[in-house]
């Protein structure tokens, strides 16, 4: 078996499980065949910026069966290429925020010379048959500068994140060359049929591509295949998380201490995309036009630290902190606070007893990608009294999920808040059905079948 190369822009040690969605997965492909992952530490040193490609020194590490070779960026180059290009312009874009998006100049040039700096790293580790999967938003060019300095490997690109619609996409001043990037994959998965349709319009209209079949498109002189990938999660991971003494204590504590009242849960990290005053206006809104949940329904939202060093991170926590104190200051009691809000990275392995706890799951990013979360909810629930998904139609998870959640669109606020009033008082009977076919879903789809099928369609032939 060829030796698999997953490249994303941070690498965690694939052993711990406090890594989170994208570490799981890779650690799960990685460990199949044994491989090497690369990708910056999280380190930032103070040299100057970019400067020759071999200033920067590979450090290795044996994490099991795999090797973790990673890279530590200067302030300069991790300004530019992460927080000013991935994050500054090319995260709020996929994600349709065109408002938020910030085009300066100077960093499409540490997005450059970081690609070229990791393709310089690489090819000297790199086996003539290795495999390379490249991940996210972050090394969209990757592939392209690798083979201008000679790969001729197997090369596949996925984007966790969405991909907008063509007119979004040429907002970015450099689109064309984005796009063109992607044409040196082998291979490019999307979270959903919705990007993938994104993808095809773009390339036919802007790049004249030719569709040669079902999912091979040619432009710019090369073809690639494009497809849909669903990511999904380790089921019997999380039910062995389920099962840990810290999954089983967090929900113990919280039937105690939530014993009369009806626990809704939100757990995202603190960003735009998942669109987190929404949701607590519609909980408001459910507060308002429902008095029956006063002195009951009780909102506990995770709101985990994100990028707190870009201004459109501090706007939305400053939003969702003033809201969530005007509920409690508005409607709570002196024995009932209809908003618990958390401003802190709650571990992974307390997360399924939170889950189980909560008779509603709140997923209502205004974009997502795919959003792990809403299947890590279903995964977690007792399925003889299983709580209920609320889910916005904008996360990927909704092409899967959509038919037995209860899908909202989360701009609307009295919409979300019926749903959520639906999810309180469903029947025993429905809650089950609903339940057991999203759990026959989340299974079928699981990151095995995720990973699996990427690799496979990764080595076959073009045709
Ligand atoms: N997560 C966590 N603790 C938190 C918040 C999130 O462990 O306090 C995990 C969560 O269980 C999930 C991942 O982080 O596995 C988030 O993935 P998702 O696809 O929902 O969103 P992303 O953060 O990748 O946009």
């Amino acid at each position: 078996m060829p030796r698999l190369v997953a490249v994303s822009n941070r690498v965690a040690d694939p052993r711990k499980t406090a890594a989170g969605g994208l570490a799981v997965a890779l650690a799960d492909a990685l460990n199949a065949s044994g491989g090497l992952w690369f990708g910056t530490s999280g380190q930032v040193v103070e040299r100057d910026a970019g400067g020759t490609p071999g200033e920067a020194k590979v450090h290795l590490q044996r994490a099991g069966e795999v090797t973790l070779a990673t890279v530590a960026l200067s302030r300069d180059d991790h300004d530019a290429y992460y927080l000013g290009y991935s994050n500054g312009v090319l995260w709020p874009v996929f994600h349709y925020r065109l408002d938020l998006a910030e085009f300066d100049a100077g960093d499409i040039d540490g997005y450059r010379r970081v690609n070229r700096l990791f393709a310089h790293k690489l090819m000297p580790m790199l086996r003539p048959d290795d495999v390379i999967w490249v991940h996210d938003y972050h090394l969209i060019p990757l592939a392209a500068e690798l083979r201008a300095i000679g790969s001729t490997h197997r090369i596949g690109f996925f984007l966790h994140i969405p991909l907008p619609p063509p007119l979004i996409l040429a907002a970015i001043p450099q689109h064309e060359w984005l796009m063109r990037s992607l044409f040196a994959y082998d291979l490019v998965g999307f979270q959903s049929d919705a990007d993938l349709q994104h993808f095809a319009r773009y390339v036919r209209n802007e790049g004249r591509a030719k569709q040669r079949s079902d999912d091979v498109f040619h432009a710019f002189g090369r073809s690639v295949r494009a497809r849909a990938f669903p990511i999904g999660i380790d089921v019997d991971e999380f039910d062995a998380l389920m099962q840990g003494r810290d999954a089983q204590d967090t929900l113990a504590t919280m039937r105690e201490q939530y014993a009369k009242r009806k626990l809704l849960v939100g757990v995202d990290r603190l960003d735009y995309s998942k669109g987190l005053p929404q949701r607590v206006r519609a909980f408001r809104r459910l507060l308002e036009r429902y008095p029956e949940n006063h002195m009951s329904a009780t909102l506990i939202q995770v709101a985990s630290p994100s990028r707190e060093d870009v201004d459109a991170y501090a706007d939305i926590r400053r939003e969702l902190e003033g809201l969530c104190g005007a509920i409690n200051g508005e409607y709570g009691e002196l024995d009932w606070m209809p908003v618990r809000y958390i401003h802190r990275t709650v571990a992974r392995k307390r997360l399924p007893g939170l889950y189980r706890a909560a008779r509603v799951g709140l997923v209502t990013p205004l974009r997502d990608g795919m959003n792990l979360v809403a299947k890590e909810y279903v995964a977690a629930q007792d399925p003889a009294d299983p709580g209920v998904l609320v889910l916005s139609r904008f996360a990927g998870a909704a092409e899967q999920l959509g038919d037995d959640a209860l899908l909202v669109n989360p701009y609307d606020t009295q919409g979300t808040a019926d749903a959520i009033q639906h999810a309180l008082r469903m029947p025993l009977d429905e809650r089950r059905a609903r339940h057991a076919r999203l759990h026959a879903r989340i299974r079928d789809h699981d990151v095995h079948r995720w990973h699996r099928e990427f690799l496979q369609i990764l080595k076959e032939d073009l045709g």
